[in-house]
């Protein structure tokens, strides 16, 4: 990709682009565009419809056309990106066993187990795996990926002691800290140092790392946060930039100079983190389209509409009203399963 395809974190060039505007920095036409409707039950006031953006410079989109990226929600903060005919996922979770984390019966007990027909049916052939952290709804379908396709899994330095502990081979298993800029041709992927969402006792479960290869991990509680990372997927030839978060929380200073045109954003659990959602997208430059996630009840089936608690509703109601009210400019899509999307 060339350089105009991607700001690195290097101070404040907002002159390049107007603030709150829905016109993207590399001067393309924008698109959002779903293969089904967007709304789920409840929260269908700011699902997006198909919507197109001129920019005013259009014919200076640079050297070729963009590649054809589509992201599917896979649940939870997982997503599977297809850029042409190669694909990557960020943070897989299909499997969906029950912990009773919905019912308030709660086990940190609970086996690990993986459903290797959801994968088969929904992960595709990846090459690339990023992993924001390694709580079992985000890390727990990693190792058997891994395993069956020979993806490449990026992922915390505990991420990648918990790979080992699977037996995943070494020189899949790479560990990244927030800063490196990787190119994979079709795509870069820039690591971004970031938090785990706070409980309402300003804290979070399963705290702590591994330092070295642990045993194989038997229950949830065998898979510690283990720190949190964000990711920029940038699609080359003038693709969109997208941001992926895997919990709700961020440094602000981390995401200084990011600008994606799409930011998944996280729904926060508690209210104990101030000015989530105004901070945030102050920091990222106030994306063209925000997505939610992380609020759908991820111990249910894989089916539409997503399920969510009536406490996951209300916060995402509240999500998308300090959208609209703080970055009146941006378009939310609500997200269904498995649905193709396209952001350019
Ligand atoms: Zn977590
Ligand atoms: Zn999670």
């Amino acid at each position: 990709m060339d350089d105009s395809t991607h700001d690195p974190v290097d101070g404040d060039d907002s002159a390049r682009r107007p603030r709150r505007s829905r016109f993207t920095r590399r001067g393309f036409l924008r698109t959002v565009t779903a293969g089904t409707a967007l709304a789920t039950a409840g929260v269908g006031t700011y699902a997006a419809t198909a919507e197109t953006v001129h920019s005013a410079d259009a014919a200076s989109a640079g050297d070729g056309a963009a590649r054809t990226a589509t992201f599917r929600w896979l649940g939870t903060s997982g997503w599977r990106v297809d850029v042409g005919e190669r694909t990557l996922l960020v943070d897989p979770f299909v499997s969906r066993f029950s912990t009773g984390l919905f019912d308030g019966t709660f086990d940190p007990d609970t086996e690990l187990t993986v459903d290797e027909d959801a994968l088969a049916a929904h992960a595709g052939s990846p090459e690339t795996i990023l992993v924001t952290h390694s709580h079992w709804d985000h890390f727990n379908d990693v190792p058997h990926l891994a395993h069956t396709t020979g993806a490449r899994v990026l992922g915390t330095l505990t991420t990648h002691h918990l790979a080992l502990a699977y037996d995943v081979d070494p020189a899949q298993a790479v560990p990244v800290r927030g800063g490196e800029v990787l190119d994979f041709g079709d795509y870069v992927v820039e690591v971004v140092d970031s938090l785990h969402s706070r409980n309402a006792s300003y804290s979070m479960a399963f705290p702590g790392v591994r330092l070295s290869r642990p045993k194989r991990p038997r229950t949830i509680a065998d898979l510690p946060e283990g720190d949190t990372l964000a990711f920029q997927v940038t699609v080359a030839g003038g693709g969109p930039s997208v941001f992926f978060m895997g919990a709700s929380d961020f440094a602000e200073r981390n995401l200084r100079g990011l600008r994606p045109d799409v930011a998944m954003v996280a729904l926060p659990s508690s209210d104990v983190t101030p000015d989530y959602v105004p901070r945030l997208l102050r920091a990222l430059d106030h994306p063209a389209t925000v997505v939610p996630v992380h609020w759908d009840t991820f111990e249910a089936p894989l089916t539409n509409p997503p399920p969510a608690t009536d406490d996951a509703r209300r916060r995402l109601d509240d999500l998308l009203a300090d959208v609209a009210r703080v970055s009146p400019d941006t378009t939310v899509v609500v997200p269904e399963y498995l649905t193709p999307y396209s952001f350019a």
